[in-house]
């Protein structure tokens, strides 16, 4: 079976056709850098990650192009609100967007455009349009004229007279159509603006998209990605540009996320109901977080709370728990053709339901199903003793290995990594217990409190036995 995608323009599972057979062309849209990143909008780039980790399993090479919104009005407003330029919060927050992203295990894009540093090829695109008679221009802001592209609303499946219900448009009583939307702003005072053939202004955000997506990727992507909220207008008017410019189909098959929730609602910086993610990763480790963000369907919403983390902790504590045990088998030589047990035929069961789950668009919640029924399987074997060979133990560790490794939810080298550490630090409080022993001989209570002190300090207690110190970790 290949992979199968429910493309959001049809409406249907459907068989993925890269453009190139080898290649696939991913754009993404990225975050509005006008404060950190929250855990919905980290649901979306995680899930955008596994897509191109398990596009990359299935032996594609992907181009994925992910952008930072890096002009808009609430970077604008939030930057007076602060007191700093607008270019300068959406550095300080484009750089946190990295940071956090790189502690969610999130790789990074192969080009990450920005805004600002494509206004030339923004402005091409919207003469291009001009000279179609797709737009018009009323006081130095250019506009879209949407009755000109008949498939308007076939992304959101809208009907015209449906197409502002619901939708945020700023009303405008210039435009020709109320549906009409700004692709150029004619600049205001203060706010920061660029020349153009129009007068200084700055572009509207669908523009920014349409032009980094083709001038990164070419006319025709094979999947644009998102969150569900964009599917209208953002999306809808990415297409309507890109096409009526281009004459060309814009991107073949299109993925909305859905959201992370709390409490039922959307989580969203409008809604005052977030978590932001570096919260979220000073609580819990980075592999307990991919699971749960990624232990629903991404059609399906996800609701953010403790019970679930908790779940995830579980679910991580035990597959580490497996992986450790199972390491010791690594490098075991291949059973011999005559072999059979139990234990090899879960492995193989688990590796054909990974690839089944995750072909059939990307179903996460089941591909982490069979990857933990294998986990049973293991343990079970592990404690019955019951002659199932190395080899096969090998085999389940690798195994497990390489599709946790798409998934992002466990990292053999950081968890060896962190295992040293630990080692280490052991190494270090019991060295200052000696140091605290000699002390103690000399009568130096002053040397000896003061490690005790601060050991304490550190969330390190010291208990003295009749036996010599112990210590342990308080928190
Ligand atoms: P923004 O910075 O608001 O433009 O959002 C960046 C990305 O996160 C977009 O793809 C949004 O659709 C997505 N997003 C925002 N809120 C949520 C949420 N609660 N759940 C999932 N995705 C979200
Ligand atoms: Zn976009």
């Amino acid at each position: 079976m290949g992979i199968k995608i429910y493309n959001s323009l049809s409406r249907q599972m459907e068989d993925f056709v890269p453009l190139n057979p080898e290649h696939v062309s991913i754009y993404s849209c990225g975050p509005t850098v006008y404060d950190y990143i929250h855990m919905g909008n980290a649901r979306t780039a995680l899930v955008t990650d596994i897509i191109r980790r398990y596009l990359e399993y299935r032996g594609y090479t992907v181009k994925l192009v992910q952008n930072l919104t890096d002009i808009d009005d609430k970077i604008i407003n939030r930057a007076a609100e602060l007191g700093v330029s607008a270019k300068q919060l959406a550095q300080q927050n484009g750089d946190a967007f990295f940071e956090d992203s790189q502690r969610l295990g999130i790789h990074p894009a192969d080009v990450h455009p920005k805004a600002t540093e494509h206004i030339p090829e923004m402005i091409s695109l919207i003469q291009t349009l001009l000279e179609k008679g797709v737009a018009y221009v009323i006081d130095g802001s250019v506009y879209y004229r949407v009755n000109r592209f008949d498939s308007y609303g076939k992304l959101s499946n809208r009907k015209p007279e449906d197409l502002l219900a619901g939708a945020r448009v700023e009303i405008d009583e210039r435009k020709e159509d109320p549906r009409d939307f700004d692709m150029w702003k004619a600049a205001k005072p203060g706010e920061p603006s660029w020349e153009s053939p129009w007068g200084r202004g700055r572009p509207g955000w669908h523009i920014e998209c349409s032009a980094m997506a083709m001038k990164h990727l070419g006319t025709t992507l094979d999947i644009h990605v998102g969150g569900e909220d964009l599917r209208f207008p953002h999306h809808e008017n990415e297409i309507a540009q890109s096409e009526m410019a281009t004459g060309s189909t814009f991107a073949h098959y299109w993925i909305h996320i859905a959201f992370l929730n709390i409490d039922g609602r959307r989580m969203g910086k409008s809604e005052h109901n977030f978590i932001l993610l570096r919260d979220a990763l000073d609580n819990y480790p980075t592999e307990v977080i991919r699971h749960f963000l990624i232990s629903a369907h991404y059609r399906h919403p996800l609701d953010y709370n403790r019970e679930s983390l908790m779940k995830s902790e579980g679910a991580f504590r035990r597959l580490s728990n497996c992986l450790d045990a199972l390491k010791k088998y690594d490098g075991q030589l291949a059973t011999d053709e005559t072999t059979t047990s139990p234990l090899q035929h879960a492995v193989q069961e688990m590796k054909s339901q990974f690839t089944d789950a995750m072909d059939t668009d990307f179903n996460t919640a089941q591909a982490l199903g069979a990857i933990f029924t294998l986990v049973s399987e293991v343990n079970r074997s592990l404690s019955a003793k019951n002659g199932t060979p190395p080899a096969v133990f090998a085999q389940a560790y690798h195994a497990l290995n390489e599709t946790c490794q798409v998934l992002g939810i466990y990292d053999a080298e950081a968890q060896d990594r962190d295992g040293d550490n630990v080692e280490q630090r052991d190494n270090l409080i019991n060295l200052l217990l000696e140091i605290r022993q000699d002390a103690r001989s000399r009568k130096d209570w002053d040397t000896s409190d003061k490690i005790r002190d601060r050991l304490k300090e550190l969330d390190i207690e010291i208990q003295d036995t009749r036996e010599g110190a112990t210590w342990k970790i308080v928190s």
